[in-house]
């Protein structure tokens, strides 16, 4: 396992690597990358590497342009889809001033935040993300398209299937990239897919939610497929999420949501992680479910959540307990969506469970029953709320939030609402297919 520069740089001799592929990620989660030969790559882990950020939308100002980054040795991984003579390698890097100190834009350094407050308490953070996505056809220009490669349903297995040929590539090559596979299978919907692997720190993962996105797109390319992220592509079929499981660990090892003690093993941290969890989701679902088509997924009808309510047993709560208990109990968030900027968003969940336990607030009764199938009087008097129902909602919830605000910093809570808000601008003033199909002859 490398850990260490010089681990770094005899990986390099010994693979015989070319090419380095430096990234950090932007505000919205986008990959930011560029390669530096490995001759140079000594010189970077010991001075950094200059680059422009003004020319990164929302990232910096002009005025603080030069920025450098500091590639992270523990985060080198060679592609497994390139040559293997002359081989190409990425780092994942953190951005600080050119005097050092972190820049408070980088996502990366958010979530180190987050992290360090969970240290202060006597807490590290563990997720086992579950990401799915979609496999289409790519045109004859070799563009997307929503065209499916296959109809098979949950769990199903086609030996003889190209799609799901493809996923079994994306598996090999995630392994390769060191991705302990836990599950790997085809989800409810049409040509689509998920792949767990397993749980680890918040920051390793965090970075691997990053790697994993990258390799299932290139892989898929490279097999003449596209894959994608999008929270809804298809009208009428289940949306893909990024349920986020989590949990905290002691000082000591031990897992602070066990407590074999309580009547159904949650210790008093796990219940007030949870308590604020459902405190704060709503100022924090701009960041979770980031765009416009994220709340086309959270409708009624398609395994997504709607409603503001935890359970140690029902999948149609926002918030689930699996069954498993010991060093496997953990909360299962299940409203992110694999569009989200992985660092952020596992920062806010982080920071708003801490808050819970700093606060002791409370969850309130578990639910054991559906939801979906009250209506919406009972709800109403049970006090059950909903997520925000749309991007404009949502922004509005977060822009109020000092919660939210302290857990970004300013410049990023300011950069992000910003881009948020001039989506929906976008997004509200156009003429959508719908309105022609509705309007248009009967007007
Ligand atoms: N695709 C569903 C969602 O949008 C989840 C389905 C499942 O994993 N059971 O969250
Ligand atoms: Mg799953
Ligand atoms: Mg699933
Ligand atoms: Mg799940």
């Amino acid at each position: 396992k490398i850990q260490t520069k010089e681990d770094v740089l005899e990986a390099v001799t010994e693979y015989d690597v070319k090419f380095i592929r430096t990234q950090f990620t932007d505000t919205l989660g986008m990959i930011k990358s560029w390669a530096i030969p490995s001759e140079n790559l000594e010189d970077a882990f010991n001075d950094g590497v200059m680059f422009d950020g003004s020319s990164i939308e929302g990232f910096t100002r002009i005025e603080e342009s030069d920025m450098m980054l500091m590639p992270d040795p523990t985060t080198f991984n060679i592609l497994p889809w390139r040559p293997s003579e002359g081989a190409v390698a990425r780092i994942i890097g953190d951005v600080k001033l050119p005097d050092g100190t972190p820049f408070e834009g980088d996502p990366r350094y958010i979530l180190k935040r987050g992290i360090q407050q969970a240290k202060d308490m006597g807490f590290t953070m563990n997720v086992g993300p579950e990401l799915e996505f979609f496999l289409f056809k790519l045109d004859e220009n070799g563009n997307a398209t929503t065209e499916m490669t296959d109809y098979g349903g949950y769990f199903d297995f086609a030996p003889l299937d190209r799609a799901q040929d493809v996923r079994r590539e994306i598996d090999y090559a995630l392994e390769h990239m060191g991705f302990k596979l836990e599950a790997s299978h085809h989800e409810v919907a049409p040509s689509q897919h998920e792949i767990d692997f397993r749980f680890g720190d918040v920051l390793t993962t965090a970075d691997n939610v990053v790697t994993f996105k990258y390799v299932v797109k290139s892989i898929a390319y490279h097999k003449g497929y596209y894959a994608t992220f999008m929270p809804k592509p298809i009208f009428g079929e289940n949306g893909s999420g990024m349920h986020a499981n989590q949990s905290l660990m002691t000082e000591d090892g031990k897992n602070a949501f066990y407590d074999p003690d309580a009547e159904n093993g949650l210790s008093d941290n796990a219940r007030y992680y949870i308590g604020g969890l459902l405190d704060h989701i709503s100022e924090f679902t701009a960041i979770t479910n980031p765009v416009v088509n994220s709340y086309k997924r959270l409708v009624p009808g398609y395994e997504a959540p709607i409603y503001i309510t935890w359970s140690d047993s029902n999948r149609s709560s926002l918030i689930r307990i699996p069954a498993t208990r010991g060093m496997g109990t953990r909360v299962e968030l299940r409203n992110p969506d694999p569009s989200c900027n992985p660092y952020l968003a596992f920062a806010v969940m982080l920071e708003a469970g801490l808050d819970g336990i700093r606060n002791k607030i409370e969850p309130g009764e578990s639910l054991r029953m559906n939801i979906f199938e009250l209506s919406e009087q009972e709800r109403e008097d049970m006090g059950i709320e909903s997520l925000p129902g749309n991007l404009k909602e949502a922004t509005d919830k977060m822009k109020n939030s000092n919660f939210v605000r302290n857990a970004l910093g300013d410049h990023v809570f300011e950069n992000y609402l910003a881009a948020k808000t001039a989506e929906w601008d976008n997004y509200k003033a156009r003429v959508h297919q719908w309105e022609l199909d509705t309007y248009l002859s009967i007007l």
